[in-house]
């Protein structure tokens, strides 16, 4: 039988080193805190996904990452069930494809080279709120997240989540890396906010989120409804009004938000309502 008598304890302890949990291991160790991540997978671990980073990355994450690269997207090409294509090409990127293995790697990595200890092979079994921190056992020890009772990546009162674990996904298309990053960082900001000002709350993390996240996530809702309702009439209507298309390069790129693309996005499609109308009838 394992007896876990050592509790080994850190400043802050990441579970899961994905893209969100090795962001945030890695703005801490930077800050100075000691740090535990651990994964249950031995990196570089293969993960399904599409791999595709919308340009927007650029503002967060520092310019390394782009040797993990694999292509650099500059247009995409918009079909209605595999019929009617068209092509809308840009002069600067809008998205950058990378392998999963190779970028949480290189996360992980940079975690790492900033101080962060990690644990691979390591799965959390389980953990749990103590009067002095927040517990974290695995089958091979346990831990302590002593600093103000936080943790990142864990259910409970006194952690954060951060990434998929948060269901941080935009519901337009699925992106969810950009946004484990940024929760990442956000998390990180509010625990050394926290550790620096003992007035300031984690409830502050759930503010940001919600202001800079959740506040796009609404108007992305709503244009998912629309596009995935009226298919075809999106494909036609894109097809004709490609300064739209433009326009949503532009929220891949940083350059313009959900919330402003939207009220923009209509005002140009105001501007053919007859048209549109008409068009929608026909295509009932
Ligand atoms: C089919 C598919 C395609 C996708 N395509 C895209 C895309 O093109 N672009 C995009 O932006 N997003 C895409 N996504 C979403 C994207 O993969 C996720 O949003 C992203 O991986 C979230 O990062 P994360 O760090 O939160 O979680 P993850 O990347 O899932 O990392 C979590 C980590 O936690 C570890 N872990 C889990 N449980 C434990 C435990 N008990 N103990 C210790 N460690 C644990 C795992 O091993 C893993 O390394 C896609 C998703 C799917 C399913």
């Amino acid at each position: 039988m394992l007896i876990l008598s050592d509790v080994k304890a850190y400043d802050a302890l990441v579970v899961g080193m994905g893209p969100a949990g090795a962001t945030a291991a890695y703005q801490l160790s930077k800050a100075g805190l000691s740090v535990l991540g651990l994964d249950k997978a031995t990196h570089p671990r293969y993960k399904v996904c599409g791999g595709g980073l919308s340009a927007r990355i650029d503002h967060i994450l520092e310019d390394d990452y782009k040797s993990v690269v694999e292509h650099t997207v500059y247009g995409i090409q918009f079909s209605y069930r595999g019929a009617d294509p068209f092509c809308l090409d840009s002069s600067s990127p809008i998205a950058y494809m990378v392998m999963r293995d190779r970028f949480d790697h290189f996360l992980l990595e940079k975690a790492k080279r900033a101080g962060s200890e990690v644990h691979e092979s390591e799965p959390v079994t389980s953990c749990r709120q103590l009067p002095d921190g927040i517990e974290v056992i695995t089958d091979r020890g346990r831990y302590l997240a002593k600093v103000d009772r936080e943790s990142v990546g864990l259910v409970s009162g006194q952690a954060l989540l951060v990434g998929d674990a948060a269901h941080l996904i935009d519901p337009l298309f699925g992106e969810g890396i950009y946004y484990a990053v940024r929760s990442g960082q956000l998390a990180a900001e509010s625990i050394l906010n926290q550790a620096h000002d003992r007035r300031r709350s984690l409830a502050d993390y759930e503010e940001a989120v919600r202001r800079e996240i959740y506040e796009e996530f609404r108007v992305a809702a709503r244009m998912a409804s629309i596009v995935y309702s009226y298919p075809r009439l999106c494909h036609r209507l894109l097809s004709r009004y490609q300064s739209i298309v433009k326009l949503y390069y532009d929220v891949l790129r940083g350059r313009e938000t959900y919330q402003t693309f939207y009220v923009r996005a209509k005002g140009m499609a105001k501007a053919s309502a007859k048209e549109l109308l008409l068009e929608a009838i026909s295509l009932r």
